[in-house]
């Protein structure tokens, strides 16, 4: 084991033991499958029902709408596909909008969809702190939109976007709005309904639950070409024997995070602007990424001028912290991050990015012994 302190929650969180508690019977001992006629399979139909209406009232849909997935990345490329692929086929719709700071799985999908399968590929503008304006979204629409997504709280910036304002303008035209939710959903109130969200991405590692599940919820949509073929689970929208203990962990998860959200985040915003504070006040050449008020309320992320964003990596964990350049997905590669490019940071600062995310075990002892260590690394690494 290590003594590391771990700030990189926005990577991924430990299964809470509550979380862990719950699924546990479901490997073993009601293990059947849900498809099966007999008692064994409808004891597993009937915890699979249950898990899925808890989500759909987390997220204000009918439980019918809820589509258990492998994760975050299975969830957008299911929303981007599926959506894409059915509007082209019934209204030749055939244009794609999505921000320049989507998660690779959603901007990735949407590269594929111009490049391999002749789609229009849109790219909204955003300011300087990675946020959408609802009125630039106006602009890019057409009747030949198929779907548009827009990350709801950024994984590398933390910027909330104002998800309900470009769901109201997407919804007065008739055209799907799709958002990933996979870190807002760990921190902030999500109701389909409110926000105008016709498909939204949730995933259970960013929220103290379980890795390889999460969900893709539907509202007021019915038309999506399912991507995984075969039986005729989920609706007939995705098939595959479901992982009964994993959707359990999930619904626990999001349940539980859906909860007290105004205590923790309380207290995540104070360790939050406590950590942004110092580290703008004694680090020079310092600068926040991302909007300073309206973002994820356990989330920091900074660039350095004149410093290797991966070599600081290295300096922190040898002192024991664990954080992150930003987004896991990027480790290793030595080109700048197109989320930080979209800002309209330099590539050259946008290399010695930091990003510090906190969960529900960090506290004001550990960001302060985070803050020095900072402090100390930088100076040495500018020698
Ligand atoms: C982690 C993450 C994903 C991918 O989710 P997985 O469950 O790891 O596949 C997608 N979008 C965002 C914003 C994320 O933070």
């Amino acid at each position: 084991m290590t003594n590391s302190v771990y700030f990189d929650y926005a990577a991924t969180t430990p299964v809470s033991p509550d979380v862990l508690k719950v699924m546990i019977p479901y490997f073993s001992e009601i293990f059947g499958n849900p498809s099966s006629i007999h008692q064994w399979g409808q004891s597993a139909e009937a915890v699979l029902e249950k898990a899925r209406s808890r989500c759909g009232k987390v997220l204000n849909i009918p439980s019918e709408n809820v589509i258990f997935t492998s994760g975050g990345t299975e969830s957008d490329n299911f929303a981007m596909r599926g959506c894409a692929f059915s509007r082209r086929k019934l209204y030749g719709a055939d244009e794609i909008v999505i921000s320049p700071v989507e998660h690779d799985a959603v901007s990735k999908t949407a590269i594929q969809l111009r490049d391999e399968f002749g789609f229009v590929l849109k790219i909204l503008p955003v300011d300087q702190f990675g946020m959408v304006d609802p009125d630039t979204v106006r602009n890019l629409l057409t009747k030949k939109t198929a779907i548009v997504s827009v990350i709801y709280g950024n994984n590398e910036i933390g910027t909330i976007n104002p998800i309900a304002e470009i769901g109201r303008i997407c919804q007065e035209q008739n055209i799907p709005f799709h958002s990933d939710a996979v870190q807002a959903a760990a921190h902030l109130p999500m109701d389909m309904v409110r926000d105008h969200l016709n498909l939204i991405s949730i995933g259970a590692h960013k929220m103290y639950g379980p890795k390889g599940v999460g969900l893709l919820g539907l509202n007021s949509i019915s038309d999506l070409l399912p991507v995984q073929t075969g039986g005729g689970q989920e609706n007939h929208k995705r098939a595959g024997t479901q992982n009964i203990p994993l959707i359990i962990g999930l619904a626990e998860a999001f349940y539980l995070a859906q909860n007290n959200i105004e205590e923790r985040n309380a207290r995540f915003s104070y360790l939050r602007d406590r950590l942004i504070c110092k580290i703008l006040h004694e680090i020079s050449g310092s600068q926040l990424t991302g909007h300073p008020t309206r973002r994820l309320p356990n989330h920091a992320s900074f660039v350095f001028d004149g410093i290797d964003g991966n070599r600081l990596l290295m300096y922190l964990d040898a002192r024991g912290f664990a954080c992150s350049s930003g987004s896991a997905c990027k480790v290793g590669s030595p080109s700048p991050s197109g989320v930080l490019l979209a800002l309209g940071i330099q590539p050259e600062l946008a290399l010695g990015s930091l990003r510090i995310t906190l969960g529900d075990k960090s506290t004001e002892m550990q960001v302060d012994a985070l803050v020095q260590a900072l402090a100390e690394s930088i100076q040495r690494m500018r020698k």
